[in-house]
């Protein structure tokens, strides 16, 4: 079975904030670094609307230019998808007539796709047979997620405060990589992603020195959770239930040793406020 994904460029497969704040201060020196872009209308009060789109098109016009280079990860990361047997699709929202440049820019970079979509509507492209969405734009990951489709991306600030709508966003494409494959196994009949919760002998937890484990609290509350690493854990308080992605729900709480495998995705609910020990394997 081919699996599909749709790959974004900018923020996804090079820095482009860094580009488009050098264009930016060309216009306005006092332009905030991108550490301050927490939503799209950034250029309010620092230049025009045509401005700012100008400065985009400028950077797509000498996109196959020496100085922009993807992330040191993107070659390895499309080559591994397409190892997996991913169809990928790369598409920008950037005109179409910056084609040539982006199609030379993806070449000489070794970045390997089937097909390379440039338009003002990337979210018409998603469908039934899209399995994996790679954007930095919440906008675009949420439509993803309304379509059923597992979206994920580069962390940034204009996407951190959408965090909980139902994507995964990491700090690097190694991580994504990593979020993709495990899911893909899941879903493609891997291994199962079972949640282990045991009470334990006095003895079970001396021999393991749980008492010299980090400590974790957290309020009552209700976030989704992604294991990039196996968790065991001991609950010294709380009540909480998780439900994986297959509606699988799992209730635990005070003196239950819980073990959360690497590679699950799941929400936990906080019926009672927590506190644990926790290791990783
Ligand atoms: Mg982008």
């Amino acid at each position: 079975m081919t699996k599909k994904v749709i790959v974004d460029i900018d923020n996804t497969l090079w820095h482009f904030c860094d580009a488009l704040y050098e264009e930016l201060r060309k216009i306005n020196k006092n332009f905030p670094a991108y550490d301050y872009w927490t939503h799209w209308d950034i250029w309010e009060g620092y230049c025009t609307e045509v401005e700012f789109y100008n400065a985009v098109n400028a950077i797509h016009l000498k996109q196959h230019h020496d100085n922009y280079l993807p992330y040191p990860e993107a070659r390895d990361f499309l080559s591994n998808l397409k190892d997996n047997g991913y169809h990928i699709t790369i598409a920008s929202h950037r005109s179409p007539d910056y084609k040539k440049q982006t199609e030379i820019w993806l070449d000489k970079h070794g970045l390997v796709y089937d097909e390379l979509h440039l338009s003002y509507q990337k979210t018409q492209l998603f469908n039934e047979s899209t399995d994996v969405v790679v954007d930095d734009s919440p906008h675009v990951l949420e439509e993803a997620v309304k379509k059923g489709i597992m979206a994920t991306g580069l962390l940034f600030p204009w996407n951190r405060d959408y965090h909980d709508n139902g994507f995964m966003l990491f700090n690097s494409l190694k991580e994504i990589l990593k979020y993709i494959l495990d899911r893909n196994l899941d879903r493609y009949g891997g291994k199962p992603m079972e949640i282990k919760v045991e009470k334990p002998t006095q003895q079970y937890l001396e021999e393991r020195k749980v008492s010299s484990w980090a400590i974790w609290e957290k309020e009552v509350s209700r976030f989704d959770w992604y294991y990039d690493a196996t968790e065991e854990c001991y609950l010294l308080e709380g009540d909480v239930v998780v439900e994986t992605k297959d509606g699988i729900k799992v209730q635990f709480g005070k003196g239950d040793f819980v073990t959360f495998p690497e590679g699950l995705s799941c929400v936990w609910d906080i019926k009672k406020p927590v506190k644990k020990h926790y290791n990783f394997r």
